[in-house]
């Protein structure tokens, strides 16, 4: 039996599997009920499809009896149930051609609810599918930074492709297997007993063994592949690993330990497989056996009957045809029985992934925007913080009392330690999170009271790891700006200083990068970051370290398309190499999200604090800072080890 072994072994998503209540019913009410033609007619379908395909046996047998057996007997009349016997021809050989119309239109009939079927039921669960994929991924789009923070790129993937495929496989197949199973079992189980109930008794009985047998196997088999998933995921971990750290392993000369931790946990996998295996060749064997002693009671019996030998409640006159019916419908019986388990399973699986989604669903949004906010309208572009403290969950609080004001047009810079809290200052301008106590206000508007669009519109965020979409240069240059035309999208590359490298790309502007396409350099990233904020041409600039990781040539270019970025804008800066900032109209320097120094560089220098010791250090004037910011230090390293960051 073919229970797949795919699935997740751990799940991520548990807190918000519990919170989903009954999701297969909501799955039905809240995504089915816009395709409810498709479903009728998908399940009407079913029902006649498979009705229709049993014609045929027992026509078979009727025919059998009526038409040949009536040569010699004669006392078997031609009827048929549910067929009024007006409607039979009298003669056999008109018989025979009722018969055969009757079988042709079964299989030319059945063709057709078999296409219905089909239909129905694939236009019922694509659409569901492609509903549930889309909102998913909306509804992903929205939740709060700290969601993603917390789970695994992978396991969002998970979600919008696994679960939702496997909702999609049930609805397909396991659904429409069912309907069809069931109208075979109970359809099948009504003939028989109606054609001869004693005889059909026997042929019944192994049903409820078959149904142990499954149920029993699929108790046993369902831990170890459990255990098998548990090992796949150990052998995809391993191997993920290992070639991301190839380099590392090369260097060190590992390559004969990694093998064997391969091999050890590729032999984890055989075991479990070959243990799961052992289990599963055996499911068919057995049914086949089961099934063989219904046939061979039946067959025995039945035979016993039509020679009229029968003993006990078995001597009751059973014609050959009625025996042929017999033997060709409970050939048919026994192999939805099995395949009931096969279902169960599957419902199981789409109900487990129908919890994820609808968990991910029902996940509530930190940030909610007020419905009567305005559109922001940024005039001056000063920006105030008032007695702003955050933390990103009630334990810790990361940003405590900050209080400042930026004028529009000036430039503040944030320094400090890693850690300290400068990111969280800034992501709070942006709404990614609402500031706990106290208050932003932009041109005296309060964050909260404007809409998030017109918000994140205006406030343009160029942060020191620059994602690329894949698509073309031009393409990530607008991304966010969308309708600029080349001419504007050259401008703004020309101004960020990266004109010059895109020409030298292999097409240009039309050059693919991203994942798929060529690779860009960090220090052109930024430059291609730059020119997107350049584009966007916020009232309002965030800067999170744009200048690292780059050689001092690129800095230069970097910091004149900054500087020519940063002029007429409010703008945010974090920077760590603190000549980079030195001229910014303001400086603060946080430490455990605090302010704890502010003033120009000029008054920072004069202060002789922390800023003062950073810029010695880097300004090469003095070779280390005092013990005591070094023992603050790590000690903040060693917290955040502690706090399993
Ligand atoms: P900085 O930018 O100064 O390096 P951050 O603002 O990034 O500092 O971080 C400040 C503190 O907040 C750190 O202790 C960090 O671990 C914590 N932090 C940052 N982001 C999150 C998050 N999404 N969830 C929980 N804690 C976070």
């Amino acid at each position: 039996m073919g229970v797949s072994a795919v699935e997740d072994e751990d799940d991520p998503f548990e807190e918000q599997r519990e919170k989903a209540e009954n999701p297969m019913r909501r799955l039905f009410l809240q995504y089915g009920a816009e395709k409810k033609v498709a479903f009728v007619v998908g399940v009407f379908s079913s029902i006649v499809a498979r009705a229709l395909d049993l014609l045929p046996p027992i026509l078979l047998g009727v025919a059998v009896d009526a038409i040949f057996e009536a040569q010699g007997a004669g006392d078997r009349e031609y009827s048929l149930f549910l067929v009024p016997d007006a409607w039979i021809p009298a003669t056999e050989q008109g018989q025979l051609y009722f018969t055969v119309g009757i079988i042709a239109f079964a299989f030319f009939g059945g063709a057709a609810f078999h296409y219905s079927r089909n239909w129905g039921w694939n236009a019922f669960s694509q659409h569901i599918q492609h509903q549930i994929r889309t909102d998913t991924y909306d509804k992903m789009q929205r939740l709060n930074m700290d969601f993603f923070a917390d789970k695994q790129t992978g396991e969002m993937m998970s979600i919008l492709s696994n679960d939702v495929n496997r909702l999609e496989r049930f609805l397909n197949d396991g659904m429409n297997s069912a309907f069809r199973l069931g109208v075979m079992v109970v359809g099948i189980a009504i003939i028989l007993l109606a054609v001869n109930w004693q005889l059909a008794m026997i042929t019944l009985v192994i049903v409820p063994l078959i149904g142990v047998f499954t149920y029993y196997f699929i108790k046993t088999i369902q831990p170890k592949y459990a255990d098998v998933r548990s090992s796949v995921g150990k052998v995809n971990s391993r191997l993920e690993n290992n070639l991301g750290g190839i380099q590392v392993i090369k260097t060190s000369n590992t390559e004969t330990f990694e093998s064997d931790r391969v091999e050890d946990v590729s032999q984890g996998y055989f075991d479990a497989n070959w243990d799961a295996i052992s289990t599963r060749i055996k499911f068919f064997p057995g049914l086949r056996m089961l099934a063989g002693v219904g046939f061979v009671l039946t067959f025995f019996i039945g035979g016993l009957m039509v020679i009229g030998d029968g003993v006990g409640p078995f001597t009751s006159d059973l014609q050959a045809g009625e025996f042929v019916t017999f033997i060709l419908l409970s050939q048919r019986f026994i192999w939805p029985m099995a395949q009931f388990g096969q279902i169960i399973n599957m419902y199981q699986r789409a109900y487990a992934s129908s919890a994820r989604i609808f968990g991910l669903m029902d996940e509530p949004s930190r940030i909610v925007e007020d419905p009567d906010a305005d559109e922001l309208v940024v005039s001056d572009g000063e920006v105030v913080y008032d007695d702003v403290s955050f933390g990103y969950d009630d334990t810790e609080t990361i940003v405590e009392d900050v209080s400042f004001e930026v004028d529009g047009g000036d430039t503040l810079a944030l320094v400090g330690p890693t850690g300290a809290g400068k990111s969280t200052v800034l992501k709070l301008l942006l709404r990614m999170y609402d500031v706990d106590e106290g208050s932003i206000t932009i041109d005296g508007k309060d964050l909260r009271d404007v809409t998030i669009p017109s918000l994140r519109r205006q406030v343009g965020y160029v942060s020191q790891d620059t994602f690329m979409f894949y698509g073309t240069v031009e393409e990530n240059i607008s991304y966010g700006t969308f309708n600029s035309d080349r001419e504007s999208v050259v401008e703004a590359a020309k101004a960020a200083e990266a004109h010059e490298f895109i020409t030298n790309l292999p097409e240009g502007y039309d050059t693919e990068v991203g994942e798929r396409g060529v690779k860009l350099s960090g220090g052109q990233r930024q430059r291609i970051s730059i020119a997107r904020a350049i584009l966007k041409d916020p009232e309002i600039l965030i800067l999170d370290e744009a200048t690292s990781d780059v050689d001092t040539e690129t800095e230069m270019l970097i910091q004149r398309s900054v500087d020519r970025l940063t002029a007429d804008r409010t703008t945010f800066s974090i920077a760590h190499r603190l000549s980079t900032i030195k001229d910014a109209d303001k400086i603060i320097v946080l430490e455990d999200g605090r302010i704890v120094e502010r003033g120009s560089h000029d008054d920072l220098i004069a202060e002789d604090g922390l800023y003062a010791h950073l810029w010695g250090v880097q300004a090469g004037e003095i070779d280390e800072l005092p013990d005591e910011f070094i023992e603050r230090a790590q000690q903040r390293d060693a917290n955040r080890i502690e706090a399993g960051e």
